[in-house]
């Protein structure tokens, strides 16, 4: 059977697109590269946001007028179940939670043996690894509809997470990206911590770097100090993926996000007095209902007085079965649409004098993947993106001289090479 893979939304969903790709593989099926040289197809979808939605429906619609069997999997199965049915009945649905049943749902058994080690020795062709490490979250965001969607927290198991991590390192694989919904969540449920499980991997022997994916406030605070201790290693990327969603704590109140704008700026403090090279990225969500004029102002002056690296701005969107899909207070789109536009001026602009203060400096990096026109992309320590000059191996440790700074990376030539060239 040759089945065909497209996926969505976060690293998460496309991890468990990974992760399906690997079970049919290992049972000795080849994955497809387009639709139509498939025997089946598996949509694996995000519905983060209304625009998001739409795109989503139009592929389900797409995929399937091939006529062949189709699988949607993914965010909406589990939050538009109703309308995942309308629009492709003869579809089957597959919530992210149950995505070890895709073999089971293809009719995929074990066609041959030898072929299935092959193709699970090989880990498909990817250069780095996505792990999820848990599903759901703890919080209980008004405008949240992924919460509809992967609910309360699930962690993996601690040692099977550990094994797999030690698995791919031993593939040759340098570049391991922990990923979750909220990652500082994982261990709710089984009594571990996030702290736990990066000292677990990052005692894997071997040179690889970990990146630890988005982490909610609300759950980083508890195990704070555990966490930042934790990050001294070496192999974990000191990248810390914050979202603060606003600089006002009226807002923060109507989104339910249960910490406060000090709570927030705490926990950056303490990563940076420990880890001052650590990279800050946050996200924050504009024209939420009842956002003032005041209260956007308060959400400015907390990114000028915090100065993160990366700021993700999202516009407001209705998600029917929210609590603030029923809130009316909302804020009207141009005036939305005005303020992330100032947003994201004041945030590419730190983020260029960032990058610019980086000029001259040798940085630690790793290849990550090819680039545009014979270039490369890297990771620095902190997980900055270095665009270097020429081509180069891939997963491979190296010393760049930052050449330029830009808004979105750097970029650099490679001054030294792991085998000391
Ligand atoms: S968890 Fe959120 S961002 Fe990720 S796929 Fe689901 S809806 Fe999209």
């Amino acid at each position: 059977m040759r089945v065909y893979f497209e996926a969505y939304g976060c690293t998460q969903n496309y991890g468990e697109a990974r992760l399906m790709q690997q079970a049919i593989a290992s049972r000795g099926h080849t994955i497809a590269t387009t639709p139509g040289d498939s025997d089946a197809n598996v949509l694996v979808t995000c519905t983060v946001v209304e625009t998001t939605e739409r795109k989503m429906l139009r592929r389900m619609r797409a995929l399937a007028a091939e006529g062949k069997p189709l699988v949607v999997a993914g965010c909406m199965p589990a939050a538009q179940r109703d309308l995942v049915r309308a629009t492709v009945p003869e579809a089957k649905l597959l919530p992210p939670r149950k995505w070890p049943q895709i073999v089971d749902l293809l009719g995929a058994g074990t066609v041959c043996a030898e072929r299935a080690v092959d193709e699970e020795a090989q880990q498909g062709a990817w250069r780095d690894a996505i792990v999820p490490i848990a599903q759901g979250c703890a919080g209980r965001c008004t405008y949240c509809i992924t919460r509809v969607a992967r609910g309360r927290v699930m962690s993996y198991p601690l040692e099977e997470l550990a094994a797999r991590i030690r698995g791919y390192v031993e593939a040759g694989i340098r570049d391991i990206k922990l990923t979750g919904q909220d990652t500082a969540a994982f261990g709710l449920d089984i009594g571990r911590t996030l702290a736990d499980l990066l000292r677990a991997v990052t005692a894997i022997e071997g040179e690889f770097r970990v990146r630890v994916g988005m982490m909610d406030p609300l759950t980083a605070l508890p195990i704070l100090r555990d966490l930042v201790n934790a990050y001294e290693s070496p192999k974990v990327y000191k990248f810390l993926h914050l979202p603060v969603q606003s600089g006002d704590d009226d807002i923060l109140n109507a989104m339910k996000r249960e910490y406060t704008v000090s709570d927030f700026e705490r926990i950056v403090r303490e990563f940076r007095e420990s880890l001052p090279e650590i990279m800050l990225s946050t996200d924050i969500i504009v024209g939420f209902p009842g956002e003032t004029e005041d209260a956007f102002e308060k959400t400015l002056n907390l990114v000028r007085r915090i100065r993160p690296d990366i700021v993700n701005i999202t516009r407001f969107s209705v998600r029917n079965g929210t609590p603030a899909a029923s809130m009316d207070n909302r804020v009207v789109g141009w005036r939305a649409k005005e303020r992330s536009r100032r947003l994201t001026r004041l945030r590419m602009e730190i983020s260029r004098e960032i990058h610019e203060s980086f000029v001259g400096q040798r940085l630690g990096v790793l290849t990550t993947e090819p680039g545009k026109l014979g270039t490369t992309l890297a990771r620095t320590d902190a997980y900055r993106q270095v665009v270097l000059t020429s081509e180069e191996p891939i997963g491979e440790f190296g010393v760049a001289r930052v050449l330029a700074g830009r808004e979105a990376d750097l970029i650099g030539e490679l001054t030294l090479t792991e085998s000391g060239t």
